[in-house]
């Protein structure tokens, strides 16, 4: 297996990781380490340095508060899908923590490290994005800013998130009852497959209006991505025949899939109209 010589710095408090964040900007922040230890392996990567995050532990378990749930960045998939509160107030994190890799992946992996490796094909950002998720960084200079999520992808792989900062936690505003959340992930299969595309959605209903419309989506865009065209189609009117066929067109001027190894961009663009045609249409009755 590939090992790194750099030096690895072990921070035990959040003040420490962000001195060591600004005393060395060029060093890789570690957490799980899921998709680092990848790159080295692949020799993709060359890291003079590591800030290893694991033993901060400020960075790590979920918060509930009256209207807000806040996650730290270090907290892994295994937390997310114990944790009670993210069982009733935020399913869909929950379904979509249980298919990212296989048990030893949800022990390791976490929330931050998925936001902040910025793949398109991540799974927790689609549900994020419905859910109007609020990433927030933090730097030893500035204290904490709070960035959507909807705005913290500038582009592939690259993200608003400044040399000197960390994600510290995601904010996560808590669902009405008249919220109906979905996700669902197509992949090659159920376990271990990066996906093929995924749609985190979540639909306000006030009586059988739709007051508000979040679909979110991965592998289709080069960052993730909502698609605020097809939303706009659902949003001041019920659910209907129309409004549903209307969403689905719309689709085409949001998403952006590309051929690649694990499916074409043509395959990409009809399962993402399928799949929320289906949801619509499950909701509609
Ligand atoms: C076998 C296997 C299966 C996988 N399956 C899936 C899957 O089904 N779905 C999926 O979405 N992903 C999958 N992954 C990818 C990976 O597990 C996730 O992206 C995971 O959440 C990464 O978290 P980590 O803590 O391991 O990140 P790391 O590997 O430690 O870091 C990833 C990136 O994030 C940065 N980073 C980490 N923490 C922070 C922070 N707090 N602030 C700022 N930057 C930070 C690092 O510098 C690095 O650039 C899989 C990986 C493997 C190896």
């Amino acid at each position: 297996m590939m090992t790194s010589q750099a030096p690895v710095h072990t921070p035990a408090s959040i003040a420490e990781a962000l001195s060591l964040r600004a005393a060395h900007p060029e060093a890789w922040l570690l957490a799980g380490g899921t998709d680092i230890m990848v790159y080295l392996e692949a020799h993709a990567i060359d890291p003079p340095g590591f800030i290893d995050l694991w033993q901060v532990a400020d960075l790590r378990g979920i918060d509930a508060g009256a209207d807000h749930i806040r996650i730290g960045a270090c907290t892994d998939y295994t937390a997310i899908i114990d944790d009670a509160d993210c069982q009733k107030h935020l399913p869909t994190l929950v379904e979509a923590a249980r298919t990212v890799g296989a048990r030893q992946i949800q022990n390791r992996g976490t929330i931050g490290g998925n936001i902040a490796n910025a793949s398109p094909a991540g799974d927790t950002m689609p549900v994020l994005l419905a859910l109007d998720a609020i990433v927030e960084l933090q730097s030893e200079k500035r204290g904490l800013r709070s960035v959507p999520l909807a705005d913290f992808y500038t582009g592939y792989k690259r993200t608003v998130m400044a040399a000197d900062e960390l994600i510290a936690f995601v904010r996560i505003p808590k669902p009405s009852a008249a919220d109906r959340l979905h996700f669902r992930k197509v992949g090659t299969r159920m376990a271990q497959s990066i996906s093929k595309v995924v749609l985190g959605g979540r639909l306000r209903f006030d009586g059988d209006t739709v007051s508000e419309a979040r679909l979110g989506w991965g592998s289709v865009a080069a960052t993730p991505v909502r698609s605020t065209i097809a939303e706009q189609m659902l949003v001041g009117k019920p659910l209907s025949a129309q409004s549903i066929s209307d969403a689905v067109a719309a689709l085409a001027g949001d998403i952006t899939p590309i051929d690649d190894v694990r499916s074409t961009a043509d395959y990409r663009k009809s399962v993402a109209r399928r799949i929320l045609r289906s949801w619509l249409e499950t909701l509609a009755g």
